[in-house]
């Protein structure tokens, strides 16, 4: 990432990306440090003249891959809006800014016996991206998604007025943020409650799987559990298809022995370097594959543990997307609606397994029933999620292929994870997004919030578009 200064008082010439770390893509990026300063900027690019520019929220960037980009844009970094507003210790309930991160939370808040109400599988999210993603966690089954915990959301909206928006209030608008990635407006503050613990303990168990079948077999039984989520080797074929390890676990109770600094606080681990691309191709990946699984067999187990390596296993070591090489990597998030023959899920698994093109890291879970209509992603329904190292072409031609699975099942892709995904494909996979975009047209009749990923899937207009249409 390297800044340069630009003829714009306040804005830096910037190259972005996100996690994957495809696309890259350089903007004009502001780092506000205020609410204050936050709208002025936006008022300052909303009157620079290049209206077509659009503009975007970039949080700390752990989406994947070009929903918080946007080329020939301005990009506002919202990590320094990170104070706490207001907290009752009555109900839990907290009042943040967009900024604050669930690693301030647990830091801030777990001594005190308060715990963030989902969590995904990094601690490095903030708030505004939580909620502009839906994020969910182990816990969909049991908790739903970090918004469903979301009682109110303060919205700087194109216009350059504020907005409280909840589920009374424009409560059209409150539900088009709610997954909304960042396409409605810039969130500010949110009201959300966190949920009492006893201490930073959960017992856990992790069983290994055989095949696919016996991953759902250990689902079905997993009900008493309110943290699950599996580890698949997408190498295995055969009888072996859907092999690895179920872990599932839930808050301890009773046990409030002193959490000290979290384990993984200071990163003792980093990927400071690229490593080339050679590191990890289909022979590393078979060996990884193969010695996790035979370390899990030996570790299958019950205990009491810490939530923190439980919880971020990667989180461990810093910047671990650096391993995947200058090329970077393509994260590929799905989820499928139940059938009582998996077939879909089977299929995506089969492919990936004969492409030789595995991924590294393999989650499997079920979702529990509830869902958000728009773009929100979760959905009930088995996901799964892979990584793969930036193949190319190749990876790109099966992706497709996969989506084409995963569309005719009813089933789709999460957006906040994308860097690939096509307008038709996008289209069949959320119904819904026909009746989002209307409202967000209705607030932001300009266009003003833009993003790679908006643009390519037909959500909002870019330059070239208007160009074209005026043509
Ligand atoms: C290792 C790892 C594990 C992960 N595990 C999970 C998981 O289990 N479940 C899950 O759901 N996700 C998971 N994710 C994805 C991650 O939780 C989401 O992408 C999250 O939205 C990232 O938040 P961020 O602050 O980094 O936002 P960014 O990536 O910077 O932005 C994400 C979106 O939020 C918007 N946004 C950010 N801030 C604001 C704001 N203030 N106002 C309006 N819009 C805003 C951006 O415009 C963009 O559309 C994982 C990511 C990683 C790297």
């Amino acid at each position: 990432m390297t800044d340069a200064p630009s003829s714009h008082p306040g804005w830096v010439e910037q190259e972005l990306y996100g996690w994957g770390r495809y696309p890259r893509i350089g903007s004009l990026v502001a780092r506000p440090e205020s609410q204050r300063g936050l709208v002025a900027a936006a008022t300052s690019a909303a009157s620079n003249g290049d209206s077509s520019s659009g503009l975007i929220a970039h949080g700390l960037g752990r989406s994947y891959g070009d929903v918080a980009l946007l080329r020939n844009g301005r990009v506002i970094l919202t990590r320094r809006l990170d104070r706490m507003l207001a907290f009752d210790e009555s109900t839990g309930v907290l009042r943040c800014e967009a900024g604050v991160s669930l690693e301030d939370l647990l830091e801030v808040f777990l001594p005190r016996g308060w715990f963030p109400p989902v969590l995904p599988g990094t601690k490095f999210v903030t708030v505004g991206g939580a909620v502009a993603n839906d994020i969910h966690g182990k816990s969909h089954h049991a908790d739903g998604t970090f918004c469903d915990h979301v009682n109110s959301i303060d919205l700087l909206l194109a216009s350059g007025e504020m907005v409280t928006v909840s589920r009374d209030q424009h409560s059209e608008l409150f539900w088009a943020t709610v997954g909304g990635i960042g396409l409605t407006g810039i969130i500010l503050a949110v009201e959300f409650a966190l949920r009492r613990v006893d201490g930073p303990w959960f017992e856990t168990e992790s069983i290994r799987i055989r095949d696919l079948d016996h991953f759902f077999e250990v689902s079905a039984a997993s009900t008493g559990f309110t943290h699950v989520v599996s580890w698949i080797d997408t190498l295995a074929k055969g009888k072996r298809l859907g092999r690895g390890t179920f872990s599932r676990g839930r808050h301890a109770v009773g046990n409030n022995q002193p959490v000290g600094k979290g384990l993984f606080s200071k990163l003792p681990l980093t990927v400071p370097i690229d490593l080339p691309n050679l590191v990890l191709n289909p022979f590393t990946l078979r060996v990884f594959n193969e010695v996790f699984y035979r370390k899990q067999w030996r570790a299958e187990t019950k205990g009491l543990v810490h939530f923190e390596p439980w919880f971020f296993p990667l989180d461990v070591i810093g910047n671990w997307n650096r391993g995947y090489g200058p090329r970077g990597m393509i994260q590929y998030q799905i989820v499928v609606p139940p059938d009582p023959e998996h077939r879909a899920i089977r299929t995506v698994i089969e492919g990936i397994a004969t492409s030789g093109m595995g991924s590294f890291l393999a989650v499997l879970k079920e979702f529990g029933d509830n869902a958000h209509g728009g773009l929100s992603f979760p959905m009930p329904g088995v996901t799964l999620a892979l990584d793969f190292p930036n193949y190319g072409k190749p990876l790109f031609e099966l992706l497709n292929r996969m989506d084409r699975v995963v569309a005719e099942a009813g089933g789709r892709v999460y957006l906040g994870k994308d860097s690939r995904l096509s307008k038709e494909m996008f289209q069949q996979m959320y119904p819904g997004w026909q009746e989002w975009k209307a409202v967000r047209d209705e607030w932001d009749p300009t266009g003003r919030f833009q993003s790679e990923l908006g643009r390519r899937l037909g959500l909002v207009q870019g330059p070239v578009d208007k160009a074209e249409e005026a043509a």
